[in-house]
């Protein structure tokens, strides 16, 4: 254990991000390099408690408690405490492929099982996390690693997010020769299309995408199994298919003035976007806020990055109406440590939206129940009241509407982000490939299945754990093949 004192004498910190005022003038990171100082300090708060929670990474009452990847933690605080940055590295790697992401946006629920959490505030894990690998990319200790000897194996994943990434990294490593097909033109999944640029700047996806080409990994782009090629083609062509297409059929809502223009689903919204910044070009899909109302239905993370987008492009107001109540301000009796923390939370986007209008965007318990259309056929505003939420005879919560409560919220760009029902399907369907949540493998011996595909809509670091799981079934089946 680094210092025993640690957690005594150094208070939490966070890395710190430009403020809202400048970060919304443009579309680079939020968040500003950490001194190595500060990093040594926050890393020696960890206490290396002897049952260390924060990397624990399992299940319990249907919540996981801690990293779900099992990051060795407490070791590379400890390290860094130190100073010992290459070999801080190095444990990051066993458990991690790519720390460069979940650095910068995971939720980090490992800080809401941190021992010290208990007590106080938890260690800053996750800005550690993000320091320890650029450490490594900076000082050219991360360089490419093809493996020694190849399998004589091929396999083809489908679906280039961070399930199918991290699922051709460990194959790749064990000796099989992987080819990536992506329907896009780029690499990256929501890494690229989703999560915009101001939280993950898309450099650093192409560089880890540069680095396991230069491993031997293929990348084949615009290539949409399903249509363009099958899942039969491929499974014939190649050893094993592992499916990691994501789950990116939008939850939609069919309410009165639908079809009126002016009303996108989120990821039409934040993807154009991106694409429109990546190519430096406009774009016919290219979505603008500018001197717009916004009205974004959905108080997730989606539809905050939906708000800081709009600022981004200059709208004119920006609200953001969600269903739920808001959280409570303190952890509940019924979600103690180590769960994670089920709280209220302010993040990026709802900050950006105070400093330029002055109040938090969101409008909770709000139910939209029809949308006001123009005589152009466009969408004027969104009319929307009060819920609330009373068990039925079933036990069940289930919004009520308040009477006299309804107002129309003024809006000129509607943006649908409710979250996602499921896979789209064509890699799988036509070809009958059915599987269940028990295991990464389907009723084809040769097909594996992993990442939000799987387990539904989640995040990045499920996904890295779900591409690590599925590579090792897929492994294990070739193993056994003559
Ligand atoms: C807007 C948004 C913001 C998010 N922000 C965060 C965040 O800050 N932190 C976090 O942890 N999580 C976040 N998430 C969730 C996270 O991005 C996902 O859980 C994660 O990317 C899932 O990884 P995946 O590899 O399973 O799927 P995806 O990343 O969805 O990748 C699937 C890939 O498969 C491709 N594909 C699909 N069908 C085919 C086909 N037939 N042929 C070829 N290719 C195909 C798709 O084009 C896509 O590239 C966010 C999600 C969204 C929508
Ligand atoms: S991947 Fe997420 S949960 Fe795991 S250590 Fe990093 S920030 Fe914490």
């Amino acid at each position: 254990m680094g210092k025993p004192t640690g957690f005594m004498e150094h208070q939490r910190q966070t890395v710190k991000q430009r403020s809202p005022g400048s970060r919304t003038a443009d579309w680079q990171e939020l968040q500003l390099p950490a001194p190595e100082r500060f990093l040594q300090e926050q890393g020696a708060r960890c206490m290396e408690c002897g049952v260390p929670y924060c990397n624990m990474g399992q299940l319990y009452q249907g919540m996981a408690l801690g990293c779900p990847i099992g990051n060795l933690i407490p070791e590379w605080n400890d390290l860094v405490y130190r100073g010992q940055w290459r070999e801080a590295l190095r444990r990051l790697q066993l458990t991690n492929n790519f720390p460069e992401f979940t650095g910068r946006v995971c939720p980090a629920p490992c800080e809401g099982s941190c021992t010290v959490g208990l007590i106080g505030e938890p260690v800053t894990i996750k800005s550690i996390e993000a320091a320890i690998v650029e450490r490594g990319f900076a000082e050219g200790w991360i360089q490419p690693a093809p493996p020694k000897t190849r399998s004589g194996r091929t396999v083809a994943v489908v679906g280039s997010g961070p399930a199918g990434l991290s699922c051709a990294d460990e194959l790749n490593k064990a000796g099989h020769q992987v080819t990536v097909y992506e329907r896009d033109d780029r690499i990256g999944g929501l890494l690229m299309y989703g999560i915009p640029n101001m939280k993950l700047d898309k450099r650093y996806v192409q560089r880890r995408v540069d680095l396991l080409a230069a491993e031997g990994i293929q990348f084949v782009t615009n290539c949409e199994v399903g249509t363009g090629v099958t899942t039969e083609e491929l499974s014939s062509k190649h050893d094993a298919v592992v499916l990691c297409c994501g789950a990116t059929v939008p939850r939609d809502l069919p309410i009165p003035g639908r079809e009126a223009s002016g009303i996108h689903f989120a990821m039409e919204y934040l993807r154009g976007n991106t694409q429109q910044l990546l190519d430096d070009s406009s774009r016919a899909d290219f979505i603008s806020a500018a001197d717009k109302d916004v009205v974004i239905i959905g108080g997730g993370d989606t539809g905050t990055d939906c708000v800081a987008t709009a600022l981004r492009h200059g709208c004119k107001s920006v609200v953001q109406l969600e269903i739920l109540p808001e959280s409570p301000r303190e952890r509940s009796a019924d979600n103690p440590w180590p769960q994670w923390p089920k709280i209220a939370r302010s993040d990026y986007g709802q900050e950006e939206a105070a400093h330029r209008f002055g109040s938090d965007p969101r409008d909770y318990q709000m139910m939209s129940s029809e949308f006001v259309v123009d005589e152009n056929g466009h969408v004027a505003g969104v009319k929307a009241g009060q819920v609330r939420w009373e068990r039925d005879a079933d036990g069940r919560y289930t919004p009520k509407p308040v009477v006299g409560t309804d107002k129309v919220y003024a809006a000129q760009l509607v943006l649908l982000a409710m979250g996602f029902t499921g896979p789209e399907s064509q890699a799988a369907e036509a070809v009958g490939i059915t599987w269940t949540r028990d295991g990464y493998g389907t009723n084809q011996a040769n097909v594996f299945v992993a990442g939000d595909m799987r387990r539904g809509q989640s995040l990045v670091v499920w996904a890295i754990d779900e591409g690590r799981q599925a590579a090792q079934a897929c492994s294990d089946f070739l193993a056994g093949i003559r």
